[in-house]
């Protein structure tokens, strides 16, 4: 059977750059891959394919007939079957519904039989890992979850909350967790702050991606960084946490922070960043 792998982290984090560019690393390599954008955004494999749109799933059965999977895919860079869930009528329905709809279609069309893939990545937008969001990993379709989250403190709540939604699916046959994937790093306290977050958690991180020009470069052009400066150090990255995946087995359990600890350890890290002075001084300035 093919590896199922979800791709979590808040909105505009870097999922989809990141598993385009695992997507394409594993198809470099010689895999067979499918990549599914769970995200409403519908943008998840664009820079697959030269930043074409690809009509969604959820889209194709508001039609009259069943859609077909030439109508709901394309092949992207490295032969990469490119499905897209799509996300509900703004203000209607239930974006998570999308995911369940894409797989069972994709299911009934047979599709990862007759295609043969190794690995299935899903792109998924985490900002909430309610119900909904939840179903890759929640039904066990994806057996190990990885969660992409910068230094930033919402994406590192977010990347906390995923873990709380791994541990209550875990023991039910639901997916667990691969990694952290570190991405955008720029500031010199950043990996130390993951690592932090990591080691609080009882997680890994798994890969460190800089914040590179040559991604945003890559992007304009509708590709990913394999596609389009192959021979770069970012590519290298890419390829080195396609291969961390591959080579990952049994996933992990996090230990996820409570409410009060992770304001706490976020409060402590940002007086060690912006200096604890600043914030008591202008809290005295108030009285
Ligand atoms: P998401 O799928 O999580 O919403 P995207 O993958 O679309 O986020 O990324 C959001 C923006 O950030 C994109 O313009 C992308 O090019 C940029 N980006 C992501 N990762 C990096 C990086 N490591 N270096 C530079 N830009 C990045
Ligand atoms: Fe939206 Fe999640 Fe509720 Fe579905 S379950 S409607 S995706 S908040
Ligand atoms: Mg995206």
């Amino acid at each position: 059977r093919a590896k199922h792998i979800a791709i979590y982290g808040k909105g505009g984090i870097g999922k989809s750059t990141t598993t385009s560019n695992i997507s394409a690393a594993l198809a470099e390599a010689g895999h067979r891959v499918i990549q599914i954008g769970c995200d409403p955004k519908s943008d998840s494999t664009t820079i697959l394919r030269g930043g074409a749109e690809l009509p969604t799933v959820l889209d194709s059965l508001r039609g009259r007939t069943r859609p077909r999977l030439a109508d709901i895919s394309a092949l992207g860079f490295g032969g990469v079957l490119c499905i897209e869930a799509g996300g509900p009528v703004p203000g209607v329905g239930c974006a998570g519904r999308g995911i369940s709809a894409a797989v069972d279609l994709l299911e009934r069309l047979e599709v990862f039989e007759e295609f043969e893939p190794d690995y299935v990545l899903y792109d998924v937008l985490g900002d909430v890992v309610c119900g909904g969001f939840a179903v890759p990993i929640r039904e066990g379709i994806a057996e190990t979850a990885y969660v992409v989250t910068s230094s930033d403190f919402m994406a590192i709540f977010a990347a906390n909350n995923l873990f709380k939604a791994i541990d209550k699916y875990a023991p039910s046959g639901g997916g667990r967790l691969g990694g952290i994937i570190a991405n955008s790093l720029q500031l010199p306290h950043a990996r130390a702050l993951i690592d932090d977050f990591a080691d609080r958690t009882g997680t890994e991180v798994v890969g460190y991606v800089p914040r590179s020009t040559e991604v945003a470069q890559s992007e304009l052009y509708g590709q990913t960084v394999i596609e389009a400066v192959p021979y770069s150090e970012q590519a290298e990255i890419y390829r080195h946490l396609a291969r961390r995946v591959v080579a990952d087995h049994e996933g992990q359990l996090p230990k996820p922070l409570n409410g009060p600890d992770l304001k706490d350890w976020a409060r402590g890290w940002g007086d060690r960043i912006f200096g604890a002075e600043t914030v008591v001084v202008a809290a005295q300035g108030q009285r």
